[in-house]
């Protein structure tokens, strides 16, 4: 039986590397795998197996020497600790483009994330249904007392409005395509997802190996 750990402080780069760890061993369960060793999941995860054992004894002490991990346990405390054991709603705000593929993509329930509510501006969207959720006017968001992780998918200059109305109907997280900053309480988290500097960042590293310099990992899970 493995051991919680419930105060730990887990590095960013840790946490950024549990989803990968969580979709290899839901992968080796779907193959049947019961027992994986560290040597075998950190091939699987693309990982080196120290850093992999470092990573998963900030959540507990799992698996037997020799052994190695239950793959379901691990399933379930990597879940737990990704507070993904439950499914948890998720409220779209700005249905462009971008806001209806991210809505019509079939994949976020499977990882715990329903989309349940949708809302936009345009009196056009408003009333449509997409992926089987009606989209409803932003002004009717906070007394409906959503909730849920907001993600805002609206242009830049509509962005802060967005996340207003989402802390005020409950939203606690934020997930922020838009390409500007938004402010909020220090207790919401937001994150920012950025297409471009992604691609940017990749365009650094592409141009330093193109000078012949050192260029060392890019992916920003490496610590
Ligand atoms: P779009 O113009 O197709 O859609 C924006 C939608 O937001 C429209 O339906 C509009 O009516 C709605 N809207 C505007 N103001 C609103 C408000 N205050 N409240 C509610 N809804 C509002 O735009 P798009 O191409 O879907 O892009 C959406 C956003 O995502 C833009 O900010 C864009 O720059 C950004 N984007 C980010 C990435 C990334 O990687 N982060 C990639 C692509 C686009």
């Amino acid at each position: 039986m493995a051991k919680e750990m419930n105060n730990t402080k887990i590095p960013p780069t840790t946490i950024a590397r549990l989803p990968i760890y969580l979709r290899c061993l839901q992968d080796a369960r779907d193959k049947r795998i019961d027992l994986i060793s560290s040597f075998e999941l950190a091939e699987l995860t693309g990982r080196n197996a120290a850093q992999l054992r470092k990573d998963l004894s900030y959540l507990g002490e799992f698996g037997t020497r020799g052994v190695g991990y239950e793959v379901d346990e691990l399933i379930g405390q990597i879940s737990k600790w990704l507070g993904t054991g439950t499914v948890r709603s998720v409220v779209v705000v700005g249905m462009g483009r971008l806001g209806q593929a991210l809505c019509n993509y079939q994949g976020f329930l499977d990882k715990g994330f329903m989309i349940t509510h949708i809302y936009d501006i345009d009196p056009e969207k408003v009333g449509q249904t997409i992926a089987g959720v009606e989209v409803a006017h932003i002004d009717e968001i906070e007394e409906m007392e959503v909730g849920g992780i907001g993600v805002i998918t609206t242009p830049a200059a509509g962005a802060q409005e967005a996340a207003e109305k989402l802390v005020a109907a409950g939203s606690k997280a934020i997930l922020n395509f838009a390409p500007t900053n938004i402010e909020t309480k220090a207790d919401i988290c937001v994150r920012h997802v950025d297409f471009a500097s992604e691609l940017q960042i990749i365009g650094f590293h592409l141009a330093q190996t193109e000078k012949g310099l050192p260029s060392d990992c890019c992916d920003d899970r490496c610590d």
